[in-house]
């Protein structure tokens, strides 16, 4: 039971046009009527209504700020308790003082994440459309956006209930014949059912994980490791690409710089260099391409661009590479091509040495094949279409986690059910699976890990 009252400041630190001060808790609506006055005699305050007036400090009358106000009363609120929301100059003061008195009576600072624990608490909100609330508020691509705005509507929520009820059906099957041993028939339809039942949840949890790996690049960015020997053009590539943007970029305010430097926006989708230290290092002995260094940037890359120089011919180093490359999207970028007058008969050679892998000819100084390599890139990784698909999608790896151990789960028990063991010997199985999908609404997750889950929110939020 909750039952102590939370403030916070929810709007960033700073200078703005508003700020606001948000309360949630039993004491709302009498901090509100003891700090508010309203420029107009007020018998009752209306619900979700914004009112005109002062706050204003109760130990000497004096007028703190000039402001609005709205009292939202349980349950139809962020929290599902009573919510105030104090609209004050968006200016440190104004705020930090409104702030200190609505603690002064009696509203405790809140911690980060609290307002959205609360809504979970409450079960306004299950768990993974609270981690929905917090991927809206990171977002920094247009696909990440609408992949959490999807999960915050309770889409990948619906998906999970629907598995849990298929799974839950099953263990009803289990639990009846347990119940009534003696019936050989009843054995035999519910276990004809517990493996129809299995199976179905089976499929589904496999068809949510499938998505995963599209889910996160969508929230996340593309991984891309731009590799080659030294001197191809590598660092070249990455500030022709960031160029392009960095007018739109920069004018995002709160974006950090290091954060969005190797971040590039390919037709909404984030693109994210990985091991730049790898392209912006000097390296001493020129001919080396790091090998090591580049086997390791293919490991954790969804996309690989390769680059060469038209001018050199393909290396053994080269090659070995790009042999690692093939089981992900890779693109051989062939650059300087300004440098030779007629280039379609090298292409094609160095086409045939790295095929099936598709071969990009370009000149990064005279901004030749870049808009071509956008388009690659976007066909390569999304087959063409980057929109998010209006079916549920996995986005987190905490999800990815659970969904894959209720899938270990699910197997075991349809390997159990064909060794012949127990009914009650399978329920265990049925069990963590259940658990495990339930962990990503919250069902079966314990405090702590919730508590970790809204500690990495902002306050206020
Ligand atoms: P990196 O070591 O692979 O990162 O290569 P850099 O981007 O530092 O480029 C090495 C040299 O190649 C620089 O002098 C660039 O100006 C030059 N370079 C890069 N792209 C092109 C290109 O398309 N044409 C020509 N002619 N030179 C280029």
């Amino acid at each position: 039971m909750i039952d102590d009252t939370i403030a916070a400041i929810s709007t960033p630190p700073g200078e703005g046009g508003i700020g606001i001060v948000r309360v949630s808790g039993p004491l709302t609506q009498q901090i509100v009527t003891t700090l508010f006055s309203f420029a107009q005699p007020m018998e009752r305050i209306s619900s979700h209504r914004l009112y005109y007036g002062k706050i204003v400090d109760p130990a000497d009358g004096h007028a703190v700020d000039e402001a609005l106000v709205s009292l939202m009363r349980a349950p139809h609120t962020y929290t599902r308790e009573d919510v105030a929301e104090f609209n004050c100059h968006g200016g440190i003061m104004p705020l930090a003082k409104t702030l200190e008195l609505i603690l002064a009576q009696g509203a405790r600072l809140a911690e980060p994440g609290e307002f959205t624990q609360r809504a979970f608490l409450n079960g306004r909100i299950d768990l993974a459309q609270a981690e929905a609330v917090i991927g809206m508020i990171r977002a920094r691509s247009e696909a990440a956006m609408h992949v959490s705005m999807s999960q915050l509507t309770g889409r990948l929520s619906g998906e999970i209930r629907q598995i849990r009820r298929t799974l839950l059906a099953v263990l009803a099957h289990m639990e009846a014949s347990i119940d009534f041993p003696e019936h050989q028939d009843v054995e035999e339809f519910a276990l004809d059912e517990v493996r129809k039942g299995a199976e179905k949840g089976l499929n589904d949890t496999e068809q949510l994980l499938e998505t995963a790996d599209r889910g996160r690049i969508l929230r996340e960015g593309i991984r891309t490791a731009i590799i080659g020997r030294p001197n191809v053009g590598k660092s070249s590539l990455l500030n022709a690409m960031l160029r392009e943007q960095r007018a739109i970029v920069t004018d995002i305010p709160g974006t950090t710089r290091d954060v969005l430097e190797e971040s590039i926006n390919l037709g909404g989708v984030a693109l994210t260099i990985v091991d730049t230290a790898g392209i912006r290092e000097t390296m001493d002995e020129v001919e080396k391409i790091g090998v090591a260094r580049s086997r390791a940037a293919i490991g954790e890359a969804d996309l690989i661009l390769y680059m060469m120089d038209i001018t050199q011919k393909p290396s053994r180093d080269d090659l070995d590479i790009l042999r690692d490359a093939k089981d992900k999207p890779s693109i051989v970028i062939v650059n300087k091509t300004d440098l030779l007058a007629d280039i379609d008969e090298t292409v094609k050679k160095i086409e045939k040495k790295v095929s099936p892998l598709p071969v990009l000819p370009v000149s990064v100084t005279e901004n030749r094949g870049l808009a071509e390599l956008e388009k690659l890139i976007i066909s390569l990784v999304f087959q063409g279409d980057v929109r998010a698909p209006q079916s549920a999608m996995v986005t987190s790896a905490r999800h990815k986690d659970a969904l894959r151990r209720s899938r270990q789960s699910l197997v075991d028990l349809l390997a159990a059910l064909d060794a012949g063991y127990a009914l009650d010997l399978l329920a265990i199985d049925l069990h963590a699976a259940l658990d495990a999908l339930g962990e990503i609404t919250g069902e079966t997750v314990g405090a702590d890990l919730a508590a970790e889950i809204f500690s990495t929110f902002c306050i206020g939020k």
